[in-house]
């Protein structure tokens, strides 16, 4: 455990809280979660269910109707047969990263990974006494890896390649040409590939190709996704991943032996999120994100020293600070203390962000206009 850190967007939160409980206002674009509740028919099935006595353990890798509902949706939106009984259910996509790397990882092996990234995988690979390997993601491929750098970094220990579009700092979305150049290599160096897809309905142009729209990589393929970003609800913990039919046992003994099982209501509610009424609130949460996209983009470029892509996925925008002369941590800390905004710095998620802050867009429009004044001025006094 000495050699990992917690993960920042939750400890800048609780600094930004004492500010607050201190008379200070703050705005909060640190944290990655919607702003939306969830949708009202899933909070309405949970409280049915509770009624109703889910209340006991359910089996370890997740309830047989959630398993099916999941595979059966799988299916119909990437065109492949996704197997229920490769389907395993996690509180939260976060443990599922850390169960599948302590599950598939050996001491001493080494994982690639794009980075910045969402520290839980570098902790994940730490705390499973393996070798975390970052791939740059460099804002002028629009943050998509070079896959000849990774090819570059592959050794006799590399056992697993982790990818993850759109991303989570940067909100980079990888090509399908991108993805079948991983598995290839994946194929040609037997790797294991995870695919985190959390933020696969959060878009705002092209559909993002999916590694499940590969042909012939199920067997290597551990496919990542959850119900916190696309359905609000963060707060509920409710994770899943598809894996290769020959790892599952594994998995699932790896849940059984830490968590045992995810809660019982949860995944009956669960169920409700592909209805069609779930995905039109998930079409309008969307449509909210894109409008608080393009305010904060242009907002930000027009502040001298700021630079900012247009992300074409998730909800955080990554703008390159290099020209306001100070370190990431330091603009960001002083951004929240003098300027009232609470943001991340780019190293939060590894050293390849320095240079860069990141900021959420998970909040209202207004709270992002007034962030923008706060910003500008307090650049001003930089
Ligand atoms: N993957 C990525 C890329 C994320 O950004 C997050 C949440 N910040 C997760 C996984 C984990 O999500 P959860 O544990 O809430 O399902």
């Amino acid at each position: 455990m000495q050699g990992v850190h917690g993960e920042a967007a939750f400890e800048t939160l609780a600094r930004a809280n004492e500010l607050e409980r201190q008379g200070r206002s703050i705005i909060h674009l640190e944290i990655g979660e919607p702003d939306f509740d969830t949708p009202a028919p899933i909070v309405n099935s949970a409280i049915d269910w509770l009624k109703k006595g889910a209340t006991h353990y359910p089996p370890s890798p997740g309830i047989p109707e959630l398993r099916q509902a999941i595979a059966k949706n799988l299916s119909s939106v990437h065109n492949v047969e996704i197997d229920p009984a490769c389907v395993v259910v996690s509180p939260g996509a976060k443990m599922m990263i850390f169960s599948v790397i302590h599950s598939l990882v050996d001491p001493g092996d080494e994982v690639i990974y794009p980075e910045p990234a969402y520290p839980a995988y570098e902790a994940a690979i730490r705390m499973a006494g393996a070798t975390p390997v970052p791939v740059k993601l460099e804002e002028s491929r629009e943050f998509r890896f070079d896959l000849k750098e990774v090819a570059r970094l592959i050794t006799a220990r590399t056992k697993m390649i982790i990818t993850n579009s759109p991303q989570n700092p940067t909100g980079g979305v990888l090509t399908s040409e991108d993805l079948k150049g991983l598995a290839d290599l994946a194929r040609k160096h037997d790797l294991f590939i995870l695919s985190d897809e959390i933020y696969a309905e959060i878009f705002y142009g092209q559909k993002p190709a999916s590694m499940l729209g590969v042909p012939n990589i199920l067997d290597r393929l551990i496919f990542l996704h959850g119900f916190s970003k696309t359905y609000a609800m963060t707060g509920w913990r409710l994770g899943y991943s598809v894996v290769p039919r020959d790892v599952f046992p594994t998995v699932a003994l790896f849940i059984n032996n830490s968590v045992s099982s995810t809660a019982t209501f949860t995944q009956r509610a669960a169920l409700e999120a592909f209805s069609k009424d779930t995905e039109t609130e998930v079409e309008r949460m969307v449509q909210e994100f894109r409008k608080r996209r393009d305010v904060f983009v242009d907002g930000l470029n027009s502040i001298k020293g700021i630079r900012c892509l247009r992300p074409q996925g998730a909800f955080y925008l990554f703008p390159n600070v290099t020209g306001l002369g100070k370190p990431s941590k330091e603009i960001a800390d002083r951004l929240l203390t003098e300027g009232g905004v609470s943001a991340l710095p780019g190293t939060a998620f590894g050293q390849h962000g320095e240079g860069y802050l990141r900021f959420s867009f998970a909040n209202s429009l207004s709270n992002i206009e007034q962030a923008l004044e706060r910003i500008r001025k307090f650049v001003a006094t930089i």
